[in-house]
């Protein structure tokens, strides 16, 4: 079963992998639009973090619901609604429980992440999050829960396939056939949250 800590790990640990890896996803922010997913990031996991510390009560389901409020409040670009639905929506699908099966937390971020297609209005391939989350969340609910490093994979091979897609949708979107050829900085920010949330199960 996965507890409170649990997912506190998960999220503590992508703040670490965010304040780790900013330079490169404001790299790859920089080739197909405008330098600051790091930055968002980092600010936005930050403030997780902080509002984490300081809600010690709170099951797996009210944390996700605070982590992705935080998100939405803090994060000034695309991601940060996008990325706070996500988790927001997977929290109240957990519901209130002290602790959840693997297989409920596959099924809350299915319909996370069915959440984030919605509000951002993409799908499978438009070179965005979604490539890797869609991916991640679908080996994870195949496995039944259980496998959380086959989630990993596929999340890091669903943020590669996006190098070679035209983007159809924010603001890499706007460059066309100019956006071929970069990886997705938003595909290589999901796929830090699906690697720590199988460090964070000590799949990884
Ligand atoms: P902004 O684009 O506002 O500067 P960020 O740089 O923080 O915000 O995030 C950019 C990422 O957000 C993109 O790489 C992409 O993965 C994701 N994104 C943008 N628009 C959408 C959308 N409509 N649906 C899904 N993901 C999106
Ligand atoms: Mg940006």
């Amino acid at each position: 079963m996965l507890d409170a800590d649990f997912f506190r790990r998960w999220m503590t640990g992508m703040a670490a992998a965010v304040d780790r890896e900013a330079d490169r996803l404001t790299e790859l922010d920089s080739a197909i639009g405008d330098a600051d997913h790091g930055a968002n990031l980092r600010r936005g996991f930050a403030a997780v973090v902080k509002a984490l510390e300081e809600e010690p009560s709170g099951t797996p389901g009210s944390l996700l619901v605070l982590a992705g409020r935080q998100l939405i409040s803090t994060v000034g670009g695309a991601s940060g609604p996008l990325y706070g639905t996500l988790l927001r929506r997977a929290g109240k699908a957990l519901g209130d429980a002290a602790e959840v099966a693997p297989v409920q937390l596959a099924e809350a971020l299915r319909v996370g992440v069915a959440a984030v297609a919605q509000l951002g209005g993409a799908k499978a391939g438009d070179k965005t999050m979604l490539d890797a989350l869609e991916p991640a969340v679908e080996a994870l609910a195949e496995s039944l829960g259980e496998s959380f490093a086959a989630a990993a994979d596929a999340a890091d091979q669903g943020a590669l396939a996006t190098v070679p897609m035209r983007a159809r949708k924010g603001r890499a979107g706007y460059l066309g056939e100019r956006s071929v050829g970069h990886q997705d900085p938003g595909a290589a920010s999901a796929a830090l949250l699906v690697a720590t949330l199988a460090a964070a199960r000590g799949a990884r």
